[in-house]
């Protein structure tokens, strides 16, 4: 068992077969020095791959991608769930439908923080049904820039995320990946020691 899926087995808390909450290191509370630690393992998957920008939403990407960013030495830029009342015109839009939620979110990029050609890590706390990961491939796509890959923190591997992703040719780096959860406890799909 790795560090984080150690984490999660020790602090999440299994709402349902399907939603697992990690607030004590994730969701609400950050925990600083394990989150330096889950920057630094997605930076190393992708340190050869001469990433110029990483790419998140807010709020529960922004912690791993910023820890990800200082380690690749590159800015990280976090797509908006809500209109900004300063940030109006040049903007990249996508529609995102959240199935925690259930509801709809239109998110957006500044145009000018996606420049053409840009090598772009999407990073993410969760990959469920991929729709938050496919909504922010395509305002990548939209600023004609490269999707490098896919860095997610938890990913619900009993859900079709990976596939989509896979699907369309993207590579999924993700540092836990859950196979199965219930009140019991949380079973991993095999993965790297970290
Ligand atoms: P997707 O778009 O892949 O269906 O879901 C990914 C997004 O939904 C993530 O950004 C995350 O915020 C949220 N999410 C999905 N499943 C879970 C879950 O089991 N627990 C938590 N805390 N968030 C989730």
């Amino acid at each position: 068992m790795n560090f984080l899926e150690q984490k999660i087995c020790d602090e999440g808390l299994v709402l349902s077969s399907s939603v697992l909450k990690v607030d004590s290191f994730l969701n609400h509370q950050i925990d600083p020095e394990f989150m330096k630690l889950i920057g630094i393992e997605i930076a190393n998957r992708y340190k050869s791959d001469r990433i110029t920008k990483i790419l998140t939403i807010e709020s529960s990407g922004i912690a791993p991608a910023v820890f990800a960013g200082l380690e690749l030495g590159v800015p990280v830029v976090f797509a908006r769930k809500k209109k900004s009342l300063t940030l109006t015109e040049g903007l990249l839009t996508s529609k995102v439908y959240s199935f925690t939620k259930q509801e709809q979110n239109e998110i957006s990029i500044a145009e000018k923080f996606m420049h053409p050609g840009e090598k772009v890590l999407i990073i993410d706390d969760f990959l469920a049904h991929g729709e938050a990961a496919l909504g922010l491939a395509d305002l990548v796509i939209k600023a004609n820039a490269h999707i490098s890959g896919f860095g997610i923190v938890i990913e619900k591997s009993f859900q079709e995320g990976r596939k989509k992703l896979e699907e369309k040719g993207y590579r999924v780096e993700s540092l836990a990946r859950v196979k199965e959860m219930n009140t019991n406890g949380i079973t991993f799909i095999q993965s790297e020691v970290m």
